[in-house]
């Protein structure tokens, strides 16, 4: 356990909530910590800016001081606000419902430096620009996989068989995929998913949506959005159940 009263840390601002009649209590996402909660006294002199330096999805570096349970912020220093990002409306609504999604995946005092770049690197694309559908798909795909909640798409779930370009995949509502032999294995509800549906999830997991250059049918993309979707809801009610003091 460390001693240390004093530690400094990258982070994103995640949330910033009022907390009496001058201080703010704010959720910060750490590479190193993963999730701190910390308050900020407006009688410690941070900077006169200090309102704008705390603004949710601020990149900053931070000094924070341990008193007891409580983490007190020390220092803040801005190191990116993506204003642009901030200006457009709709990739604010965007970035915000992001951060929504790492809130509910990440814990306190838990290292998480690939969550961390991802979202890391979709501000960054956001404040330069739009976000695909494919790209919103790739966030939650990695998102899932980084949980360790993104199973192996390329088989049957109930007889491990791969598919084939020819094979007919069923999803069902318990989120399995399912071949045309294993129908009877399954009592759920069922929706039949496209091959290449299936295909682009699975590259979605592995490498980067800006990489690809082919054209994305509407059809797969909307397949795509339901799969990504109900792994999502199927992970978070998970969670809730398993820990529900983190939520
Ligand atoms: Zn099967």
């Amino acid at each position: 356990m460390k001693n240390t009263r004093y530690f400094s840390t990258q982070g994103i601002i995640i949330r910033k909530q009022q907390s009496g009649e001058h201080d703010w209590f704010l959720t910060i996402f750490s590479p190193e910590h993963g999730r701190i909660q910390a308050i900020s006294r407006a009688s410690r002199k941070i900077t006169s800016h200090k309102g704008s330096h705390l603004d949710p999805l601020n990149l900053c570096s931070f000094q924070f001081y341990r008193n007891g349970e409580r983490l007190l912020l020390t220092e803040c220093k801005v190191e990116n606000a993506f204003i642009s990002l901030k200006s457009n409306l709709q990739q604010s609504l965007t970035a915000l419902s992001l951060s929504e999604l790492i809130l509910k995946s990440i814990n306190s005092d838990q290292e998480n430096l690939e969550l961390f770049q991802l979202f890391h690197r979709y501000l960054q694309l956001l404040n330069q620009n739009t976000l695909s559908s494919l790209q919103l798909a790739e966030f939650k795909i990695k998102l899932l996989r980084n949980a360790g909640s993104w199973p192996d798409l390329s088989l049957c779930f109930f007889c491990q068989k791969k598919w084939q370009d020819s094979s007919a995949i069923w999803f069902d509502s318990e989120s399995h995929l399912c071949c045309e032999e294993c129908l009877t294995l399954t009592h759920n509800q069922l929706e039949i998913i496209s091959f290449n549906s299936i295909k682009l999830a699975n590259f979605l997991a592995n490498y980067e949506a800006a990489n690809l250059t082919i054209h994305t049918p509407a059809n797969n993309l909307f397949e795509l959005d339901k799969i990504t979707d109900q792994f999502l809801r199927q992970y978070f009610q998970h969670d809730l159940k398993a820990n529900p003091l983190s939520y």
